[in-house]
Parts: C-alpha cells; structure tokens; sequence
C-alpha cells in the first residue's frame, strides 16, 4: 500500500484516498476487493474531476502483467485492463492490426477511457467503448464475471461505461480491424461564415476531423484533416473557403509543438496519426483543466454562434476548445449514447476559480441544446441535470446497487451522481 498524497494528472484533483493498493495479479485483485469494505478502481489519473477518488481505498491495476492476445478470426484483442493506449496501439500495430480509433493523447489506460466514454473524432467513430466486445469485472463478491455481447445485449452496454461503479475491470476484449494509414493535414484560419456554412461537409470530409478555436474572430484556427488513405481523398478545398494550409507543425494550443503527431500530409501507421500527441512524448503534469460537452450533432453550428460570445470570458484562460464529431454509442452512459453527436471541448489554464466560472457560463449557453457534460471533465451539473441528460441513469444506478449492494465501489462522486 502507498500512502502519500498524490492528485491527478493535471493537479487539479487531490485524492483524498487512504492508501494505493497495487495487486500484481488477477487473483490479488480478487482477494483485495473481497476483503475492502471500500474501493475505487484508478486508472491514469488523467480525468479532471474527483470520479476516480475515494476516502478509502484507490486501486491501481500498473502492476498486473500486459496483456496483448488477438484472436485474428474473431478479429479481437484481449488486453489488460489497466495498459495504456499507446501500449495497446503499439503491440496491435507491429502484429499488423489497428483499432478503429483513439483519443487524443495515447497515455490514458484503456480501462479508464472506457469507463467514462471517452472518444477521438469522425462523423462514423463511436466512442472507445463502442470497441470493447467483452471484459472481465471483478464483483463486489470478489469473484470474476465475463461480460460479453452474447449475453442480454443490456448487460455488456451498461459495462462499457460503468463509471467503476459495477466491479474492478482487470481484462478488455476490442474489435480490431487491419492496421491502415493515415495522413493529417492543418488548415489555419478556417472563418466562421465556412465554419458555419460548410460545417457538416467539413467534419465528414475524412476519417478524423478536428476543428480547434478560441471563439474569437479567426473562426477556426486550425482544421485537422486525419485522411484514411485506403478511402476516397478529402474533396472540400479549404483554401477556397478562406483557410491557409499550415506550412509547418502546430500544436492545437498553439504551443510547441515538438510532441504533436505528424502533419503535412504524411503518411504513417494509424497509431501515430489517430492520437494528437506522440506515444513518444511523456508529458508530465498537465497544469490544465478540461471540460467538455457532448450535443446533438444538428446543434453544432448554433451552438458554437451562442459560444462566440464568450470569447472574452475565454481569452485569458484558454489554451484551446476542440469541435469532434462522434457516432452513436449504445453504451447506457456514453456521452454519446444513441446519438450522433458533435463534441465542444475546452481546454483550461489551471486556475480553478476562473474555470469554475467560465463552465457556468458555459452550461447555461449550451443548456437548450440539451448537452451531456463528459464523465471524465469538470462540469457544474447538477444530479438533476445529469438524470436529464443521461436517459439511462436511473437504470444504471438500480443495476449497481443490485451488483453492489454494500457500496463497495461507492466513492463520493458515485453517492452524488447515482442519488
Ligand atoms: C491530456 C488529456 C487528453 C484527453 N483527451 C481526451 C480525448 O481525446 N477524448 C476524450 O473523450 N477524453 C479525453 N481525456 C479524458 C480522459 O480520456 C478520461 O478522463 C479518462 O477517463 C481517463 O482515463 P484514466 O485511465 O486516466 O482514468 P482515471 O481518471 O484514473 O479514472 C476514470 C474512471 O475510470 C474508472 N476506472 C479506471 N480503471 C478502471 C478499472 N480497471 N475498472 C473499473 N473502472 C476503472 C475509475 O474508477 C474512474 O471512474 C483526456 C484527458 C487528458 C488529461
């Protein structure tokens, strides 16, 4: 057990944890969870609010050995729970296989990506969870349950965005596909009047789109074209539409940009374009605060116009906001469970208060376009809110205390959320 004070990755969050618990095995696991009267899964640290703390027991699963087997006819991957990304993407794509897609930074474990329905970008990419077919949870009994489609399809979508609220996750079966390329091209200075008129076109004009801004009158200030190169080539000239093509790297905070994936048009393996930052890269701390908005995608155009005008309440605090297209989910809790979605997310210097203000503001601009805060960011939603926004809250919150009926995997965030 650790016991030392530690926070998050962007040292926004303190946990207040008791200890670290660090099982080396499934079976330790099993043996922790049976004998805990409390405790939280913890994977990378990387989520910007408390989800992943407790007052008891935080449990980190870095030390159970990796795991990469891909069964080729079932085109899965069976991986351990608490691997990162960019240990996952490398193993797949050295064996020649790939997964359909990945969030912007390659560090976050795959279990924690899972459990809050975080996502990349493309009108037809669901979010990471969509990807998992199956995963071993450890219950609350201590006892090791395989969840898989073909059980009640209810069961496994209740599971891919489970909050660590239904059992600690050791294993993860994803669908995998062969491993493809793909090129990133920048566009800067995309002005609002295309942003506006173009803005479906644009974000379907390749596998991946990307679009940062900070409100302000350059529009979009850089467009990330992520093209599939075994598909049809982007057809909309941005240049045409007022956009420059980026004559070097840059970096979506427009910061240096030495850690940013290749651009230029290059082609390489989808583990390395897919992710914005390289695997490569090892970034510390982050010193920033995030939040982020799922909406109908039909909204996104009225909703970045009403956004326009916090632009000021914006400027000293933003580093970057990003607009990403999602597909459909049926994950119960995925932000974009059973809708095409758009994503608006922001990216915060770390200065609390003034962020805290700023995602007021922020809620009540997007609240009639009926937004689902990210699990893993900061957000000022109410629980009232929360069951608004997440049709299926009730339903999962009656199934964990059904699985769990102690509050084993209780933490505060889960009493407030789940209420
Ligand atoms: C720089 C940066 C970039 C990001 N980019 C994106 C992005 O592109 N798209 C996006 O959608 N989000 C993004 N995020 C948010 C991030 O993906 C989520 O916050 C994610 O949950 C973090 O995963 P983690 O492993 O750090 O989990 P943690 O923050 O450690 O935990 C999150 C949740 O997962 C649960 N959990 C973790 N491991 C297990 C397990 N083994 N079993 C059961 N439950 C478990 C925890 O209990 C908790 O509920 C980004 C975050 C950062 C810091």
């Amino acid at each position: 057990m650790i016991a030392t004070e530690r926070t998050n990755w962007a040292g926004n969050v303190t946990y207040h944890a008791a200890s670290l618990a660090r099982p080396s095995s499934v079976s330790e696991v099993r043996e922790l969870v049976a004998s805990t009267p409390r405790l939280t899964a913890l994977g990378s640290t990387h989520s910007f609010n408390e989800i992943a703390d407790t007052d008891a027991v935080q449990v980190t699963l870095a030390g159970l050995p990796p795991v990469l087997e891909i069964d080729t006819a079932r085109r899965v991957v069976l991986v351990a729970a608490g691997m990162t990304h960019a240990q996952v993407a490398s193993g797949l794509e050295a064996r020649g296989w790939a997964l359909a897609n990945l969030a912007s930074l390659p560090h976050i474990s795959t279990a924690g990506a899972v459990a809050t329905g975080t996502h990349g970008s493309g009108v037809r990419n669901p979010s990471l969870a969509q990807a998992v077919v199956g995963l071993d949870v450890v219950r609350a009994s201590g006892d090791v349950v395989h969840v898989a489609g073909d059980r009640p399809d209810a069961e496994l979508d209740a599971h891919r965005v489970a909050l660590g609220a239904l059992g600690i996750v050791t294993a993860v079966e994803l669908a995998i596909e062969p491993t493809f390329q793909v090129a990133t091209t920048v566009h800067l200075d995309l002005p609002w009047d295309a942003v506006e008129s173009q803005f479906d076109a644009v974000m379907s004009d390749a596998y991946s789109v990307s679009m940062f801004t900070s409100f302000d009158d350059r529009g979009a200030r850089q467009v990330w074209t992520k093209h599939r190169v075994d598909e049809p080539a982007p057809t909309i000239d941005l240049v045409a539409l007022g956009a420059r093509t980026a004559t070097g790297p840059v970096h979506p905070g427009e910061n240096d940009p030495a850690g940013v994936t290749e651009q230029g048009g290059v082609p390489g393996p989808w583990s390395e374009r897919l992710p914005h930052f390289r695997s490569s890269f090892t970034p510390s701390t982050g010193a920033e605060i995030q939040a982020e908005y799922l909406l109908p995608a039909a909204s996104a155009v009225p909703a970045l116009r009403a956004l326009r005008p916090l632009a000021g309440l914006f400027a000293p605090i933003l580093i970057a906001a990003e607009v990403r297209t999602i597909a459909p989910d049926t994950a119960w809790l995925a932000p974009s469970s059973e809708r095409q979605s758009v994503g608006v997310h922001f990216t915060f210097r770390r200065d609390v208060e003034a962020v805290a203000a700023a995602v007021e503001r922020i809620e009540d601009v997007l609240a009639p376009f009926d937004p689902r805060p990210h699990w893993g960011k900061v957000s000022a939603a109410t629980p009232e809110r929360l069951h608004e926004a997440y049709p299926h809250l009730a339903r999962f919150a009656a199934l964990a205390r059904e699985l769990d009926p102690a509050g084993r995997f209780r933490n505060p965030f889960l009493e407030r959320v789940l209420a």
